[in-house]
């Protein structure tokens, strides 16, 4: 079903140039290209709040968050959500709550998954949950993130991925609601960073060779 992967970004899509967007001029080195523009990851959202507001009918939304990448995303999403709500009279009460995890370091993913600040989901016991996070990789956050939730016995539970990775050994299925399908690129932009730095990059990017040395740790 092509529809659950997305809008599917090919290996050969080379982006677009950089002089044809504005973004920070302390970037200007550090990226390739403009590879998704804000204005788009917009339009997409728009349509993914309409499957989430088709799934989960009359439930409350209990909407978990994922820091810190998945912050505009999550704020981006919610606020979609709200303004289905108000254009359709149907409102749906939304509550956010997050939750932190480290898995990364530089541009590899590392074996521990850190939960970080609270681990006691205790209030999504009962309750339609929708994980939101920017992006879906290899999988194993999300499926650890998953086991993690499913202890505390909620209603019903759903993914938003904004991105999804193209990788070899895909986790088929996990993502209920994806943005992209993109391929294996350490992309920056839109919240995701890249050691803290390019959250303030609106548009999503992929990250130049430059850029990766600078910042490196
Ligand atoms: P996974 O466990 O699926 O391999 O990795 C998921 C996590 O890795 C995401 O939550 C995100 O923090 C990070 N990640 C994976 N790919 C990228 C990428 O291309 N760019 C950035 N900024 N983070 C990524």
């Amino acid at each position: 079903d092509r529809t659950k992967r997305g809008i599917v970004i090919e290996d050969d899509w080379p982006g677009y140039s950089l002089d044809l967007f504005t973004y920070p001029e302390h970037y200007h080195t550090d990226i390739e290209c403009v590879y998704i523009p804000h204005g788009v990851i917009m339009d997409r959202i728009e349509r993914l709040a309409r499957y989430v507001m088709q799934d989960f009918g009359d439930n409350n939304i209990m909407v978990l968050c994922v820091l810190k990448g998945g912050y505009k995303f999550c704020s981006d999403l919610v606020e979609s959500i709200k303004v289905l709500g108000r254009n359709s009279n149907k409102y749906l009460e939304t509550r956010v709550e997050f939750i932190r995890l480290k898995s990364y370091l530089n541009d590899q993913s590392t074996e521990d998954l850190h939960i970080i600040g609270s681990r006691d989901l205790s209030f999504l016991r009962g309750k339609s949950v929708l994980i939101v996070e920017a992006i879906v990789d290899t999988g194993k956050t999300m499926k650890a993130l998953l086991k993690h939730v499913e202890t505390f016995e909620p209603k019903m539970v759903k993914v938003a991925g904004l991105l999804v990775k193209r990788v070899p050994h895909m986790a088929e299925g996990l993502t209920d609601y994806v943005g992209f399908e993109i391929p294996n690129h350490f992309v920056v932009g839109y919240a995701l960073d890249y050691n803290e730095y390019f959250r303030d990059l609106n548009h999503i990017c992929v990250i130049s060779k430059t850029g990766k040395l600078k910042y490196k740790v």
